[in-house]
Parts: C-alpha cells; sequence; structure tokens
C-alpha cells in the first residue's frame, strides 16, 4: 500500500517559490498612501509577522512545518486521476488527467493555504484570523483550519453567495468561525453600499475592504487572504509538486495545464513547478488560465496598478484588473467573482507563458454534466470551468489527429452547489 494514511513522508517537504527562478520580479507592491515600494512593516496592521516573512521569501524551496505536514496528511497526497471515461465519450486520442483537490476536509484546494496561515498565525499568538468569502469554500477552510490550531475566525461572506449557499455559512459556525453578510452595517466600508442598498449583491472587493478594516481597528486580530498573494499561491504548490511526482510515476508528462482563475491561487498551485521547465528552457508546456466571461480580468481587464478591495485599503497591486469598482453578476461560480488577477499569474501572463481564456457561464455547466455522468465526481462550478476547457482541448486532439496529454486541476466538489446546478436547469432534463 503505497498511500497509507497519516504519513507525511510521501508529501513534499517544501513548497516551490517560482520567484526563485522568473527572469524577471513582477513589479512590487505600492503603499496605497505613499504609493512607494511596500516594506514589510507597512504590512504589520495587516498581516501576522510569519506570514509577511514568507511574502518576502526568495529561497526557491521554503520547508513545511511539521504540524502543517501532519494536518496535510489527514487528505494529502489528493489522487491523480486519469479521466478515462471522459476520454471515451470524447472519442479523442488525447489522454487527460485531472488532480482532484476536493477531497481535503471542505472540498477544495483551500484547506492547504489555510492550514499554513492559521499555523503561522498560532505562532505569533494571534487570536482571531478575519477575511472575505465568496462561494464560502475559503471561509470555511479558514474556520477547518482555524478550529485546529485555536484561532477564531470572523468572516464576511458575500451577500449573494450568502443567500445562495446557506449550507456553507453553517459549515463554518459548525467549525467555530463567525460569519457576517457583506456588504454588512458592521463596518465603514460596508455601510457605504449597504445604506445604499440593504440587498446589495456583494462583492469579493466589498468584503475584503470589510475584513481589512476590522482588522487595523481591533487589537489581537490579523487578516487572511484565500488567493492572489504571491505566499498563498506558494502554499497552493504542494498541488503540483505531487502531480509532477505522480505522473513520473505513471511515465507520463504532460504537454498542456488547465485551471480554472478566480484570484489565480488554484491554477499557480498545479501549473507553478511545472512553469519552472518552460522558465529553464527544457519544456514548451501550455498553460491555459480559464475564468469565467462575466467576470474577464485576464482575457478584457487591463495590465496596471489596482486596490486589491473596493475601497482603497490594500496595498496597490500589479495585475490584470476589471477595476475596484467592478462588480460582478452573482455567478454560479461564486469563487471566479474577483476583479483581480494573482501578480505572479498576470506577470506569467504578460510574459506569454500563461495563455487566458474567457468562457460562457452555459457551455462550463453542460460540460460539468458530462464530466459527472462520465467520472462519478460532482465538480464545483469553479473547477467545472477547467473542465470545459480540457474538453475543448481533448476535441481539438480529435480534430487533428494528435495524441496530447492534458493535466487540468479538478478544485473541489460540487456537492454544496447543487442548488446553482438546479437553477441552471441542470437535473430536469433526461
Ligand atoms: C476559490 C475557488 C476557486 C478560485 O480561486 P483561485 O484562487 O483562483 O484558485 C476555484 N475553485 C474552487 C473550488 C474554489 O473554491
Amino acid at each position: 500500500m503505497r498511500f497509507a494514511s497519516r504519513n507525511t513522508d510521501f508529501l513534499p517537504q517544501a513548497f516551490y517559490n517560482i520567484k526563485a527562478d522568473l527572469p524577471e520580479p513582477p513589479k512590487p507592491p505600492l503603499h496605497p498612501g505613499t504609493k512607494e515600494p511596500l516594506k514589510p512593516e507597512d504590512l504589520e496592521a495587516i498581516f501576522p509577522k510569519s506570514f509577511i516573512r514568507q511574502e518576502g521569501v526568495t529561497d526557491r524551496d521554503v520547508p513545511i512545518p511539521g504540524p502543517v505536514l501532519e494536518a496535510y496528511s489527514v487528505f494529502r497526497p489528493t489522487p491523480l486521476i486519469e479521466a478515462t471515461a471522459l476520454r471515451k465519450a470524447l472519442d479523442t486520442p488525447a489522454r487527460i488527467f485531472y488532480k482532484y483537490e476536493g477531497v481535503g476536509p471542505v472540498g477544495s484546494h483551500k484547506t492547504n493555504t489555510a492550514i499554513m496561515q492559521a499555523y503561522l498565525a498560532a505562532q505569533d499568538g494571534v487570536k482571531t484570523l478575519a477575511t472575505e468569502t465568496g462561494a464560502g469554500q475559503w471561509g470555511s477552510a479558514l474556520a477547518y483550519a482555524g478550529s485546529r490550531f485555536g484561532i477564531e475566525t470572523r468572516i464576511f461572506m458575500v451577500r449573494s453567495s450568502f443567500r445562495q449557499k446557506p449550507g456553507r455559512r453553517v459549515i463554518m459556525e459548525m467549525f467555530g468561525g463567525t460569519v457576517l453578510e457583506s456588504p454588512s452595517p458592521t463596518t465603514e466600508a460596508g455601510r457605504r453600499f449597504y445604506e445604499r442598498d440593504p440587498e446589495h449583491p456583494g462583492s469579493l472587493g466589498i468584503a475584503i475592504s470589510e475584513a481589512v478594516e476590522v482588522t487595523v481597528k481591533t487589537p489581537g486580530v490579523k487578516y487572511a487572504l484565500g488567493s492572489v498573494l504571491d505566499s498563498v499561491l506558494m502554499h497552493q504548490t504542494v498541488i503540483g509538486l505531487e502531480a509532477e511526482k505522480q505522473m513520473e510515476e505513471m511515465g507520463v508528462v504532460p504537454d498542456t495545464i488547465i485551471g480554472c482563475v478566480g484570484g489565480g491561487s488554484n491554477f499557480a498551485g498545479l501549473a507553478f513547478p511545472f512553469v519552472r521547465h518552460n522558465l529553464r528552457g527544457e519544456r514548451q508546456t501550455r498553460f491555459i488560465a480559464v475564468e469565467p466571461e462575466a467576470c474577464p480580468s485576464l482575457t478584457q481587464g487591463s495590465l496596471r496598478y489596482d486596490f486589491g478591495d473596493s475601497v482603497g485599503l490594500t496595498p496597490l497591486l500589479y495585475m490584470y484588473t476589471l477595476g475596484m469598482d467592478f462588480v460582478p453578476p452573482p455567478l454560479h461560480a461564486g469563487g471566479l467573482r474577483y476583479h483581480g488577477m494573482a501578480p505572479l499569474v498576470s506577470h506569467l501572463a504578460s510574459m506569454g507563458v500563461v495563455e487566458p481564456r474567457a468562457v460562457d457561464e452555459k457551455t462550463v455547466f453542460d460540460r460539468a454534466v458530462l464530466f459527472m455522468k462520465t467520472e462519478g465526481i460532482l465538480p464545483a462550478p469553479e473547477s467545472s470551468h477547467a473542465i470545459s476547457v480540457a474538453v475543448d482541448e481533448a476535441l481539438a486532439a480529435k480534430k487533428d489527429g494528435r495524441e496530447r496529454t492534458i493535466l487540468f486541476n479538478l478544485s473541489g466538489h460540487g456537492f454544496l452547489d447543487i442548488s446553482a446546478y438546479a437553477k441552471n436547469g441542470q437535473g430536469s432534463r433526461a
């Protein structure tokens, strides 16, 4: 038995830090007031000190602490699966593989960084972590990690998701988290939107403003972010490091790697360990980042400095952005409703290493059903964006009769998204 449980020897022992291999670094974050490059101490009002150190680390391999490995061993390594039934249904010469992150405690990849961030906060003696959540996956991951490391969590949940996904709220509360509907009347940032419209659907940008405000104003509270930042992407590289080893064991090398992008972390987590071979000139793997047409930061946004939130409290990040005021429609894939894109993913897209692709919601849902019928796993609507492009690529391979090896990230399961599938008309058809 190769994967005996609770054995940390099989896990990657260090995260991969892509910054050590980039030919040119991305432009640095700027202080929101002075517009000067941010100094680590500028972040101390917001983040735990140990987290700030991770954000600035320049080593290529960053060791994973023992207690974090132990927490990972509950669900890692996650399975790498060949989609043989999907391949048969598509009648394609392409081989399709997926890394399944839905087996974690709350059903998505978010737990990978949540555990690390809660561990670091606990090391620093932080009492409470404040955060925002879109679809609820990040909030539930942090609430779980907080309960594991003795940290309280206070979570601002985007109103449209709060209403669409009551199950996620219940889970966060069962882990001991406090959940507030955002925009809320409890913060200055929230009141700006709430007083104009108490039914405002909310956005990740607004919820971030609320969580950051609470952090800055309350002693003992620090802030945790579930995506976008360099170190969050780095924590997710356990996905790609495992996948690379697992594919090696099967004797295959992927030529096309696909992930959906909200803030960019699950895509980066799978892709970055493979990107390093392209950066060294050893391979020419294609990397496709998939976003919804309704929130198209990479395909329609501009590359410039912008705030990470909607009020202007966070540092300025150099990224593809639709603008801090952009409020996306209440998509079923709530986790992909962010106005910007991780600076590292933006940087690689501007270098031409990452290809952006936007897909429409109807196609995504149809492909999700095809995937479920063939592979038997109900995918998260977010992950279904990656499935959709994996299917496109497999069909393209069929057209030109070429063998291809496709790997995509199945970032989470959709068991708590059933109502979104029902609203989209799935389940009522034959
Ligand atoms: C949050 C989430 C995403 C999008 O966030 P990234 O930071 O871009 O990974 C994608 N899939 C699932 C299942 C999520 O929970």
